[in-house]
């Protein structure tokens, strides 16, 4: 292993290798996994494979919580009190957290430490779900006929015992946005990270582990796609809360009808940035849309606008200003404070995305530059060079087909219906910008665009309000009141006023 990140990983004691089951850290006696750092592609931990026997010891403990334990009926600021000294702990703990997240992905540390992807967004994500836990009110509801003198009332419960499963790229928040409502809901949880990076979301057990949460509330298993799909198929989970790939989300439809569980899935996007001539600065939209796509997670975000629509007077302007941001890009230590980019996170991704590049100049698209495997960054690792297609075909697969990696397609418009046919001509609807100094404009072509989340003039998204996709891009929404909503069910409870 690289000796920076060597000296680094050997300072933190986390312990790999374990499940967290029922409140008791467990010696995995069955099969292993090498986690591989993409920095340089060396093994930086070793891991259980729960499969299908650690999910079932971690479903039994998590139903066990959930139908005997305490906690989904705990009064709320009792639970509430209980999550927020975890909560405090992590904000003590972002630095080091930031530096698992970092040895997990590659995610240059200046962004692990210090973006809304950070240890600190990780605590003020659980510290927002948490805030919700003496607010999960009913509603009661106006007598509707004389034939009857029922009065209706409705409660929330938690929806019971959930199955998580994340992808790779934010680990902090993604453990936070799926833990943090569960928990504030009353349920109980089995939490399966990425086989990519497990080291920072093994430090969060570890912390929730150390906390006053009655055992088996969380339960943490690790391993690839055959301990998650254990996990999305286990008749003892009630709900599985996935973030992934389209093509993993639709296999977790398929078997998830066996029990009618209940799904919240945050898939893939093919997102459009839209740029006007009324857009207040073509350089600044361009640089926007091109950095999304060279630096923090070199693209691998899935709310990244990976198609630039741009209007065909300012389209050269757009691709001089991209093709001067990239100049700014710098690979290599993820700890080096002048490192711009993570690498991509596996070998199998860097062949995927060179596959989707090929496919895109066979197809007759035009690399304006980029694209190539950069294979002389000291310390080795998966870059490939930021990358701008030009002559694009909406038909096209680089077009269609989420990169998921440092490519930006550019495709010129002529009027706004034109834009917004373009935008909408796409499998996915995750999310989306619109460049323009016009507010009715920008509010007419969000308004026009089939996409769970969209901006106007920029776009992130925040703890406290919904995001989710549409079409492909997934089901449900994460982030407020949507995700407590998602957590819980509606019980209607009738009485008989004549008694
Ligand atoms: P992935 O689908 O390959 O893996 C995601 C998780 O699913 C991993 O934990 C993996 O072990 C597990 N898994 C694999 N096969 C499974 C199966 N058959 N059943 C159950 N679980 C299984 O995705 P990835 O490469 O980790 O992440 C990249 C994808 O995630 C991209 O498509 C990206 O757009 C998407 N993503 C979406 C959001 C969002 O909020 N919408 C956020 C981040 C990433």
């Amino acid at each position: 292993m690289n000796a920076n990140l060597n000296s680094i990983r050997a300072k933190l004691e986390i312990r790999p290798g374990r499940l967290f089951i029922g409140g008791q850290w467990l010696d995995w006696d069955g099969a292993r996994f090498d986690q591989i750092n993409p920095n340089d592609n060396q093994i930086i931990g070793t891991f259980a494979e729960a499969g299908q026997r650690g999910v079932d010891l971690a479903v039994a403990a998590a139903r066990h919580a959930f139908d005997d334990g305490p906690w989904p009926t705990l009064p709320a600021q009792d639970r509430k009190r209980i999550l927020q000294p975890i909560i405090e702990r992590i904000y003590e703990l972002e630095a080091e957290l930031a530096t698992l997240q970092t040895l997990d992905n590659g995610m240059p540390y200046s962004f692990s430490r210090h973006s809304r992807a950070s240890g600190k967004s990780c605590a003020d994500i659980l510290d927002h779900h948490a805030g919700w836990c003496d607010k999960i009110t009913g509603e009661t509801f106006p007598r509707h006929s004389s034939s009857s003198n029922l009065q209706y009332l409705t409660y929330r419960d938690p929806v019971g015992v959930v199955g998580a499963i994340l992808a790779w790229n934010v680990p902090l928040n993604m453990f936070a946005i799926k833990v943090g409502p569960a928990l504030a809901s009353g349920c109980t949880v089995v939490l399966k990270p990425s086989e990519y990076t497990n080291l920072a979301v093994t430090r969060l057990v570890e912390i929730f582990a150390e906390s006053d949460l009655p055992p088996g509330v969380v339960n943490f298993v690790t391993g690839g796609a055959e301990t998650g799909a254990a996990l999305a198929g286990h008749p003892g989970v009630d709900k599985v809360t996935f973030t992934g790939s389209a093509a993993v989300g639709e296999r977790i439809v398929s078997v998830s009808g066996a029990n009618m569980k209940r799904l919240s899935l945050e898939l893939g996007g093919k997102s459009a940035g839209i740029v006007f001539p009324e857009a207040r600065s073509v350089a600044s939209a361009a640089t926007t849309m091109m950095g999304l796509c060279s630096t923090f997670l070199s693209g691998q975000v899935c709310t990244t606008p990976s198609r630039a629509l741009v209007h065909r007077s300012i389209f050269d302007e757009f691709v001089h200003h991209a093709s001067e941001q990239v100049k700014q890009v710098r690979f290599g230590d993820p700890f080096d404070p002048a490192t711009t980019s993570a690498p991509i996170i596996s070998r199998a991704q860097v062949e995927r995305i060179r596959n989707l590049i090929d496919s895109g100049i066979e197809q007759g698209a035009r690399l304006a530059f980029g694209g190539e495997e950069c294979d002389d960054i000291p310390g080795g690792g998966n870059w490939i060079a930021p990358a701008l297609f030009l002559d694009v075909d909406p038909g096209m697969r680089i077009a269609r087909e989420e990169f998921f990696g440092p490519v930006l397609c550019a495709i010129p418009f002529d009027s706004e219906e034109e834009a917004i046919r373009l935008a909408n001509d796409s499998e996915y609807g995750l999310a989306g910008c619109i460049f323009t100094t016009d507010i009715a404009q920008g509010m007419r072509v969000a308004r026009s665009i089939r996409t769970g989340a969209i901006g106007i003039n920029g776009y992130a998204s925040v703890a406290n309000a919904p995001m989710g996709g549409v079409k492909r891009s997934g089901l449900g929404r994460e982030g407020g009141w949507a995700s407590i909503d998602a957590f819980t069910e509606i019980k209607t409870v009738a009485i008989n006023l004549d008694g």
